[in-house]
C-alpha cells in the first residue's frame, strides 16, 4: 500500500545551524516513516506559482502536512493563493515556543451570546470557497527546538488520518465494523509504525530538495477566513497589488509590486486579514493568538483616536511613494473615512470624565 500522506519541509532563509540541522533531522527522520511521503522544498513564501515546487505542491491531492518556518495562519494562506486548498488539520504543536499560553484569557472574540455575534457578524469570502475534502496541516518549525516533537505529531497526524481513511472506507463498504468503532475510541499511540503499517514505494519518499532558484520575496497573503471584501485594501494600496476575480473577490494580483519592506495595507484592514509572513511583528506575520486579539486596543478603550494604525499606515505609504518618486497623498486617498478620527460633536460621558481628570492637573 503507498503511503497516505504527504509531509513538506519548506527550508528557511536563515543560515542558523541550529535550524538547518533541525530540518535535516526531521527529513531524516521522516525517510525511515513508512506512512509518509517526504518532499524538501525552498522557503514557501517564496515561491513562484509557475515554479517546481509550486507544481510538486499543486499535484498532491492527499492530506498534506507542511512545516515551514512561518506562522500557520500564514502558511495555509500561502497555499490557498497557489490553488492548494484542503480543510484545516489541528495540530496540537503551540505556535511558537515563545508564545504564551494564553487559552484563559479574555477574548474580544469571546461572547455571551456567540449565536448573536455570528448574525452580526459579516459574511467572510472563505464562505464561498470551494474547500477540497483533504486536510492540509500547517506546522511552525519555530514551535520546538528538537526533531522528536515534530516527528511525533507528524506520526499522530498520520495516524488520525489513516484511521478515518481506514473507518471511512469500511463505512463505504457496509456498517461501520465493531472493531472500527473500537479503534476510532482508543487513544493515538506514540508511534504508529507498528499501530497501522503502511508501506511506500521508494521513489514516493523523496528526501532530496527540489531544485528551484528563489529569491526573497515580499507581498501580502490575504487571509479568507477573515476577510469579508470589503476592498478597503485595493482603494488604500497605490502600487497596483491588488485586483478582484471574475467574482469581484479581492486577491492579490501583482505581488511583486508590492513595496519591499512595507506593511502599510495590514494596518488599514479592518479584519486584520492582511498577512505578511515575514514581517518581524507577530500581529502582522499572522499569528493567530494576536490576529485573536488585536481588537484589545487600549488606546481605544481610553478615548485616543481610532485611527493610529492608520497614521502609521498613510505614513509608510508616503514613504514608499516619495521612495518612487512620486508624491505623497497623506490620508486624502483610499482611506474609509470611518477609519479618520473626526472630533466628536457631543462629548459623551467618558469625553466628560477625561476633561474632569485632565482639569485635575494631577
Ligand atoms: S481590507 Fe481586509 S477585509 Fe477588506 S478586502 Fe482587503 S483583505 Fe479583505
Ligand atoms: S504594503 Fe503597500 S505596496 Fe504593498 S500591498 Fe500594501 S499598500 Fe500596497
Amino acid at each position: 500500500m503507498a503511503s497516505h500522506i504527504s509531509v513538506v519541509v519548506s527550508q528557511g532563509h536563515s543560515h542558523n545551524p541550529a535550524k538547518r540541522r533541525l530540518e535535516e533531522e526531521i527529513v531524516a527522520c521522516l525517510l525511515t516513516e513508512p506512512a509518509v511521503e517526504v518532499n524538501v522544498m525552498p522557503h514557501l513564501y517564496d515561491l513562484k506559482a509557475d515554479g517546481s515546487a509550486m507544481l510538486c505542491l499543486q499535484g498532491i491531492s492527499r492530506d498534506l502536512i507542511v512545516l515551514a518556518w512561518l506562522y500557520p495562519r500564514a502558511t495555509r494562506w500561502i497555499l490557498n493563493r497557489n490553488g492548494i486548498g484542503g480543510q484545516e488539520g489541528i495540530s496540537l504543536l503551540k505556535e511558537n515556543e515563545d508564545a504564551e499560553d494564553d487559552s484563559d484569557a479574555n477574548s474580544p472574540e469571546d461572547s455571551s451570546n456567540p449565536e448573536q455575534d455570528a448574525e452580526l457578524s459579516p459574511a467572510r469570502v472563505i464562505e464561498s470557497l470551494e474547500i477540497p475534502n483533504r486536510k492540509i496541516y500547517c506546522l511552525n518549525l519555530a514551535a520546538a527546538t528538537d526533531a522528536d516533537t515534530f516527528i511525533r505529531e507528524i506520526q499522530r497526524i498520520a495516524h488520525e488520518t489513516k484511521v478515518k481513511t481506514v473507518e471511512t472506507i469500511g463505512w463505504l463498504n457496509g456498517t461501520p465494523k465493531a472493531e472500527h468503532v473500537q479503534r476510532m475510541a482508543q487513544p493515538l499511540p506514540g508511534n504508529v509504525d507498528h499501530a497501522i503499517p503502511v508501506v511506500s514505494k521508494p521513489s514516493e519518499r523523496v528526501g532530496s530538495p527540489i531544485e528551484e532558484k528563489t529569491e526573497r520575496r515580499w507581498y501580502p497573503v490575504i487571509d479568507m477566513s477573515r476577510c469579508t471584501n470589503c476592498m478597503e485594501c485595493i482603494d488604500f494600496c497605490l502600487f497596483g497589488v491588488y485586483g478582484v476575480d471574475q467574482q469581484d473577490t479581492i486577491l492579490v494580483e501583482q505581488p511583486d509590486n508590492c513595496r519591499k519592506g512595507c506593511p502599510a495595507c495590514s494596518r488599514v484592514c479592518p479584519e486584520n486579514a492582511i498577512i505578511f509572513p515575514t514581517h518581524k511583528s507577530p500581529a502582522i506575520a499572522g499569528s493567530a493568538d494576536v490576529a485573536a486579539s488585536l481588537k484589545i486596543d487600549l488606546s481605544k478603550l481610553f478615548g485616543a483616536p481610532e485611527d493610529d494604525g492608520v497614521d502609521v499606515a498613510v505614513r509608510e505609504r508616503d514613504e514608499q511613494l516619495l521612495l518612487a518618486g512620486r508624491d505623497v497623498v497623506g490620508d486624502s486617498v483610499g482611506i474609509a473615512r470611518n477609519q479618520i478620527a473626526t472630533p466628536t460633536a457631543e462629548p459623551d460621558d467618558l469625553d466628560r470624565l477625561i476633561d474632569q481628570l485632565d482639569a485635575l492637573d494631577l
